[in-house]
This record gives C-alpha cells, structure tokens and sequence, in this order.
C-alpha cells in the first residue's frame, strides 16, 4: 500500500537533512508519495508567510509528516513555525525516544528511555504579564503581597483533560512499544494545586493499566539526579511542558547529544516527524551536517505507519553504521577535523547500501 506524507525540508540545513532522508526511508521499499511543502524564513517573501495555509491542509489530508529543521526569525513579529504547526494542528503529545546507540560518543550506554512530552499548556501557554501593566498589577494585588511589585508574570495553566491525555498517550505508547513503566515526573509537593493535579491524573489513567504497566512518580529535581546517576533505571517518563522541554535535552545529551535525537509531535489527527536538533544555519549548503536524527525521526515515523520491519531494518543499517564509526560525519568523528568525515549525502548512502546488502 502506498502512503502519502508530507515533507516539509524546511531551511538552513533542513533541505540537505531531508532529502538525505528521504532516501533513506525510500531505500527500505515502503512506498510512499511525497508531498513536498516549503515552510520557513527562504519562503517569507513569496508567501507572506513562513507557514502557508497549504502545509497545514496538506498535513491534515495526509495525517502524517516528516519536517526538516526551521529558523525562528528573531525580531521580525513571526512567532515560531514550530510551535504555531503544533498549535495548529493540536498536536499535544511531544515523544522523544533517547536510545544508546554503540559507536555515539556518550558517557553513558545501555540508556532506552522516551520523554512524552505534553505540548499545549504550561508555562508555555503565552498567558505573560510584563512589568508595569494593569494586569500584572492586578494578580499583584491579589496575591497578599507573595509577588513583589518590580514583578513580571508568567501563568501555569494544568488542566485535567490535557493531563489525562498526555498521561494516556504515555500508556498506549508504552502498551504499543513494549515498554514497562511510565514514571510521572513533576514538582508537586511546592506546586500543590497544578502539578498535584497533574499527578491526580496520571493515577487515575495509572490505574486502568494496572498489572499492565507499571507506575511512578519523581520529583523532577530529584529526577534529574537519577538521570545522571542511573538513566537505565528509566523507561516511559511523561511530563508537563516545561518539565519535558528541559528533560529532553538532558536525555538527548545522555545518549550522545542533537545529533542523535529525533522526535515526533503527535496529535489525535496528525504527526509530524522531526528531529530535536534545529536548523544549524552556519552550515546550510557545507553537506557536512549528521543526518542522523532526522533518520532516526523517519524510523519513527515508519513505526507509527504500523512499518515495523521497514523501521527495524532501518534502525540496523543506521546502528550499524555508527557502530563502525567510519562512514559518519564529522561531529561523531573523535577529531571534528577527521578528514575521512563523510558529507551528509555520503552518510546516507552507506546507510542505504548497509539496508540493500
Ligand atoms: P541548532 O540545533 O540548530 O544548532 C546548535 C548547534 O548544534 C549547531 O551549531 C551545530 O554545531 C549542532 N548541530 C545541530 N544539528 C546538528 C546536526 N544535524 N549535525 C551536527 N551538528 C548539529 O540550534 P540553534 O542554533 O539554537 O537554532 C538554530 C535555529 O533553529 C533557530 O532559529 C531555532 O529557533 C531553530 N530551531 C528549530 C527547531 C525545529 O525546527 N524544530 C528546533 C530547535 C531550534
């Protein structure tokens, strides 16, 4: 059967990324139609925009897509494509998978553990009061003198349905992917009403996989030092916002950093596969960037497609290939200045030669 997805190439280095792993997904014999769709800052002049209103259809009709990095403009009043495609396309579930993968250079190995990330609320939810304004003034006065006056405000919401959606999602991974234990992290013993109820859903979803899957709860500062100290202890771990943001990027450095980290964005719609790395813009056009992440974001984005084989022997050939360390750009290279550091395009033609041998 054939698929259509959306690919999305992006900017700065996206395109390069992209269309290396393009090939890469093409050379495991799925068959998919690629409906390619530029979005970011090197259309803003033709478009008007750096997200046209056909990305979005396109990825609603297809359900699924694959997106290369893209350039948040600083100080042009465009707000983030990423985040206004998540917005758009309400896809509240950020996954990170952060997997060792022998051959990366990382203090650790044996780490296989996947962040679910809610996307939607939080801190993150733009409800900001500046210095000075009424608004501020107003949350100022009817918090018994617990904010200081020379204060800017930013609100937490946490709402139970998108609590219990996100710690859901956490479980059905988990069920789908064979996977043991979802641990629920969150700071609920300062933030007794928001992450208290963030951990009131969690339970009540907990309970319905009871004898399923297992079910925990941290701290996140006391997180974060199990992490350093023993990451293999952790499997499934599902968070709020801002908790996620900055625990994935502590995962991803556990198994090796950006280069390796792909991720998905997934909504009850749509999914749209995409590193966790951004755009690099100072390497646009050098070929010289590691494809792997993007790669990686496709191997997910098979497995979603229910292409288990497909995304099996892609995750070998690509594992096989670090594993080896010689056909690999320059970044996992122990000398960056390594002058048999292949280019992005040459990684992912061993990789694809590695799928066909
Ligand atoms: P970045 O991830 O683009 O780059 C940081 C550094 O990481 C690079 O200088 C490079 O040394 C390294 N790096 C990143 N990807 C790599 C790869 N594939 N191979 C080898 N090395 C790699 O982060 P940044 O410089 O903070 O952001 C650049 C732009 O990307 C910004 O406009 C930012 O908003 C945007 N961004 C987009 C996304 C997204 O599209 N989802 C995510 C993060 C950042």
């Amino acid at each position: 059967m054939a698929y259509t997805v959306t690919l999305i190439p992006g900017d700065g280095t996206g395109p390069e990324l992209v269309a290396a792993a393009r090939r890469v997904i093409d050379a495991t014999g799925v068959n998919i139609d690629w409906e390619v769709h530029d979005a970011g800052v090197d259309i803003m002049e033709k478009y008007g925009t750096p997200l046209p209103e056909q990305v979005l259809e396109s990825i609603r009709r297809n359900r699924v897509a694959l997106k290369g990095p893209i350039t948040t403009p600083i100080g042009t009043g465009f707000r983030s494509v990423n985040v206004a495609l998540r917005h758009s396309l309400n896809l509240y579930a950020c996954v990170r998978p952060c997997k060792s993968y022998p051959g990366v250079r990382s203090r650790y190995s044996n780490v296989d553990l996947v962040i679910v990330r809610e996307n939607s609320e939080d801190l993150y939810a733009g409800v900001e009061f500046d210095l000075g304004t009424p608004e501020a003034r107003q949350i100022m006065a009817m918090s018994n003198g617990k904010i200081s006056k020379d204060s800017a405000i930013s609100i937490k919401p946490i709402s139970f349905e998108a609590s219990k959606k996100i710690a859901r999602h956490a479980f059905e991974y988990a069920i789908k992917n064979g996977r043991k234990k979802v641990t629920a992290v969150a700071k609920a013993n300062i933030m007794k009403f928001t992450d208290g109820l963030f951990y009131r859903a969690t339970q009540e979803v907990a309970q319905e996989y009871a004898g399923q899957i297992e079910y925990d709860e941290w701290l996140v500062d006391a997180m974060c030092m199990q992490l350093v100290q023993r990451p293999e202890n952790f499997d499934v771990l599902v968070m709020e916002n801002l908790y996620g943001d900055i625990l994935s990027d502590l995962c991803a450095g556990l198994v090796g950093g950006l280069g390796v980290a792909p991720g998905a964005n997934i909504g009850d719609d749509s999914a749209v596969f995409e590193a966790t790395h951004g755009s690099a813009p100072k390497y646009k056009g050098l070929n010289k960037v590691n494809p792997t992440a993007v790669i990686l974001s496709g191997m997910l984005m098979l497995r979603h497609l229910g292409e288990l084989a497909a995304a099996d022997r892609l995750e070998k050939a690509i594992s096989a290939i670090i594993a080896e360390g010689r056909e690999v750009t320059y970044d996992m290279k122990p000398d960056r200045n390594d002058p048999t550091a292949l280019g992005t395009a040459e990684m992912a033609d061993a990789i694809i030669r590695k799928i066909n041998a």
